[in-house]
């Protein structure tokens, strides 16, 4: 071989290399869609077909950008996250049909301060849509919480679209295309599921005031303020408060999204306080608690005077301490022991859970599906549905609590005076036995002076736990009020009931001894034996056959008999010892 067609050789070569490689160049500078040949389109993750360009000072014209090179994307969507540049994604729409098609390209975040498109109609001919948060609603073209634009590709031909992305939050660019059906049908499959969502809010906001006007417990009105304002920020979040609240104040809409996030926040730490009662069980996470709600409330009053951009940030950062934070406190109350706290360390981890989920598809590791998409909504319905269940028990201990007797933990009046009634019908309805006993200490007024208020506590305790001892199950045994008691004796027939009574008496009488000993007297009453028209007067009965008790001379049974007495066994039984 020659040295001159060596030459030619390696020129050819060297002019093929560089042809390759500027028509690389080009296919990095334009990325074409080809419409599919179907009528119906439906692409979820269409941000992966656009190229994208970053403007660091935000001053590129979109004839210098017409002109720039763009990077081809490849990202399911780009989550830029916080930026102060101007980022712009291009796409060329190609169809080979014979008919012009209607496609529509969708944003899905809609916290975009700003965002335009612009479709080359000609070599110098653009339309243009310019939408966004920061401009009134009505600026849109079409009504709908995302941005949704409608682009036509004529037959045979192509369209060029830029889409410009301005904002002082995130910037998620997050694309989708539609054909007219599809999006109907998607439109249509959201407002169900945001229905069910807002539906369950609205739901327990009624539930939680309602309650909160029945019982007063503070910690349902701070259930109410949580789930009321996060469910107002979830509702800015997807743009629908925009869509419907506040259209035509931009300058609110994004003020207000700082404003609910903040408040939902500290609501959601004073309830947390509240139902986990951090004062007594956790005093320095209470304090700690106490101190991000300090640092919420300074931000929710800077919010109005400090830049979006300079808050948004440490708004976040905040909004993931203190739900790390309040995980933290439910756990360590948990351990401690609290009821309420199982519940509510179950609502935090759904909440983290769907979050983390939801971050793990934007950043395309997890698949794309209804559930990953919607896992935050899914995590903070089911949050705020297990949260109203640590209510729920606390409902339940308040209950307990105001039926059961401080001093002897047994029931008190209250729970006697609902169960007595109950127990009546039952018995009536089902033809069985109910006996009632009542007992008083005797001349209990003197053992105080004697020994003491706190002495006479003990020996009020000492009858409990005396009662204490069959008061077990379908028994119940009341602190009727002072140092009388009541039993209730489902089941049990009159000559059982005296068996027993004698049985606890003489069971008071062995649990004290010397100078402390203490004697009752045991009235009772039974519904075999008597004509009682009502729960209320069996309890007359009861009480009366005390009284007489009491006249016989104290530590002794009386049953009480309305028949002749000598048809019954013998009605005052006498303690051998007294
Ligand atoms: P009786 O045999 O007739 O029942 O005589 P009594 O002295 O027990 O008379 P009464 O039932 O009227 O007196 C009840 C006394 O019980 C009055 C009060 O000082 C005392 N008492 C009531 N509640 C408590 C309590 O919670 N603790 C103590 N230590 N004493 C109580
Ligand atoms: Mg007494
Ligand atoms: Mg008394």
């Amino acid at each position: 071989m020659s040295p001159l067609r060596v030459a030619v050789f390696a020129g050819r070569l060297l002019l093929a290399l560089l042809l390759s490689v500027s028509a690389h160049a080009a296919d990095a500078g334009s990325t074409v869609f080809e419409l599919p040949a179907a009528e119906r389109i439906y692409l979820e993750e269409f941000s992966r077909h656009v190229d994208l360009l970053e403007d660091p000072q935000g001053k590129l014209s979109l004839d210098r950008v017409v002109h720039s090179s763009f990077a081809p994307g490849s990202l399911k969507a780009a989550n830029i996250g916080f930026t102060s540049s101007v980022w712009w994604a291009r796409v060329t729409f190609r169809n080979s049909g014979p008919r012009e098609r209607e496609i529509f390209l969708r944003q899905t975040y809609p916290l975009i301060d700003y965002l335009d498109v612009y479709e080359q109609l000609g070599p110098e001919q653009w339309r243009s849509h310019e939408t966004g948060d920061r401009r009134p609603f009505a600026a849109r073209d079409i009504a709908h919480r995302d941005f949704v634009f409608p682009i036509h590709v004529p037959a045979q031909g192509e369209r060029v679209v830029y889409l410009r992305y301005q904002s002082q939050g995130p910037i998620d660019i997050s694309l989708s295309l539609f054909s007219s059906p599809e999006l109907l049908e998607s439109l249509s499959r959201e407002q169900l599921a945001y229905g069910i969502y807002y539906g369950c809010v609205i739901m327990l906001l009624v539930w939680s005031s309602l309650v909160f006007i029945a019982v007063r417990d503070r910690a349902f009105l701070a259930y109410f303020a949580y789930v009321g304002t996060f469910g107002l920020y979830m509702l800015i979040h997807n743009g629908l408060a925009y869509q419907y609240l506040w259209p035509e104040s931009p300058r609110w809409g994004n003020t207000s999204l700082v404003a609910f996030i903040n408040i939902a926040l500290f609501a959601g730490l004073q309830f947390s306080r509240m139902i986990l009662r951090a004062k007594e069980v956790t005093p320095r996470l209470d304090l700690a608690a106490r101190g991000l709600q300090a640092v919420a409330a300074a931000l929710l009053l800077a919010a109005p005077f400090v830049p979006y951009s300079a808050i948004i940030a440490p708004v976040a950062g905040l909004v993931l301490i203190g739900v790390i934070f309040m995980l933290v406190m439910g756990t360590a109350a948990m351990l401690l022991g609290s009821r309420p706290a199982r519940f509510y360390v179950i609502a935090w981890s759904s909440f983290l859970c769907g979050s983390v989920v939801f971050l793990l598809k934007t950043f395309g590791v997890l698949p794309h599906t209804f559930f990953t998409q919607n896992g935050w909504q899914i995590g903070s319905l089911l949050e705020m549905i297990l949260l109203s269940m640590t209510l729920s028990t606390r409902m339940n201990e308040l209950q307990h609590q105001s039926r059961t007797d401080p001093l002897t933990l047994l029931g008190n009046r209250r729970l006697f005076d609902d169960k007595l009634p109950q127990e009546f019908a039952l018995a009536r309805e089902e033809q069985k036995p109910l006996s009632l006993l009542v007992l008083d200490v005797d001349h209990f007024k003197g053992y105080n002076d004697r020994h003491g208020h706190a002495r006479g506590d003990q020996a009020i305790k000492a009858v409990a736990n005396a009662l204490r001892k069959f008061g077990r199950k379908p028994f119940v045994a009341c602190r009727y009020g002072g140092e009388e008691f009541t039993v209730i004796l489902p089941g049990i027939d009159c000559s059982t009931a005296s068996v027993m009574s004698e049985r606890l008496r003489r069971t008071v009488e062995e649990t004290l001894h010397g100078d402390l000993a203490i004697t009752i007297s045991v009235g009772y009453a039974c519904l075999s034996r008597g004509d009682f028209e009502n729960a209320e007067k069996l309890f007359e009965a009861a009480d009366s056959a005390l009284y007489r008790a009491k006249q016989e001379g104290r530590n002794c049974v009386v049953a009480f008999h309305d028949r002749a007495p000598e048809a019954q066994e013998p009605p005052v039984q006498r303690a051998a010892t007294s």
